[in-house]
């Protein structure tokens, strides 16, 4: 099966992945593990451009670079594994490009999925967990304190909050393949909830 885990910035997605691997370690068949953008050697190099905060861009040729990115790491890690068998549990995929690219940048939703069309293929997750985070518990863990908010960080980022609005919308259009998780939940709490959906996945 494939899997993969979205969510905002600071939702803890990574945290998340990195339990999980510990809890799924050693299975047969494995469990392989990777995130976007990069996850393949050529796709680590777009990656690079992607994340350069001094490189300006249009919000189409953003668009494409994490297409091109998610090209590579399809065709040369997750569909040759999901053909032998294993799972695979990826840190971000096409939802988060819909949500940041499609509605963060506004370029829409149909646009951004037209044009990865080409990119995912026929790859599509059996399942999805989003790590679901209201904006001020975001704004907090992005400051790393308990303080509270004063009233521009209650506010938000605008970006971040269309982001959000893309990601609900896509887990209300598709609630049997999404899993809205509470990401304000304790760590161990959340991996054992997706360890064990994960493990029902592979007993099909
Ligand atoms: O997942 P990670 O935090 O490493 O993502 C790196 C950065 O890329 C984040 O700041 C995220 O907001 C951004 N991103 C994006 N569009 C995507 C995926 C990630 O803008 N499709």
């Amino acid at each position: 099966p494939f899997v993969t885990v979205e969510g905002l910035d600071f939702s803890g997605k990574s945290t998340l992945v990195s339990r999980l691997k510990d809890e799924l370690a050693g299975l047969d068949p494995p469990v392989y593990f990777t995130r976007e953008p990069g996850g393949a050697a050529a796709a680590e190099r777009v990656r690079a451009l992607l994340l350069d905060p001094e490189l300006e861009m249009a919000a189409w040729t953003e668009a494409y670079l994490y297409a091109a990115a998610r090209a590579e790491l399809v065709t040369r890690e997750i569909l040759p594994r999901l053909g032998r068998g294993e799972t695979v549990v990826c840190e971000r995929f096409l939802d988060s490009s819909v949500a940041y690219q499609g509605y963060g940048r506004g370029l829409g939703a149909r646009e951004v999925r037209d044009l990865n069309s080409w990119a995912v293929g026929t790859v599509v997750p059996d399942m999805t967990f989003y790590l679901r985070l209201d904006g001020e518990e975001r704004a907090r863990r992005a400051r790393g304190s308990e303080a509270p908010l004063d009233r521009i960080e209650r506010v938000g980022d605008e970006f971040m909050g269309r982001v959000e609005v893309g990601f609900e919308e896509i887990s209300r259009a598709e609630p049997g393949r999404v899993r809205v998780l509470d990401a304000s939940l304790p760590p161990a709490e959340l991996a054992g909830t997706v360890r064990d959906e994960i493990l029902g996945l592979r007993a099909g």
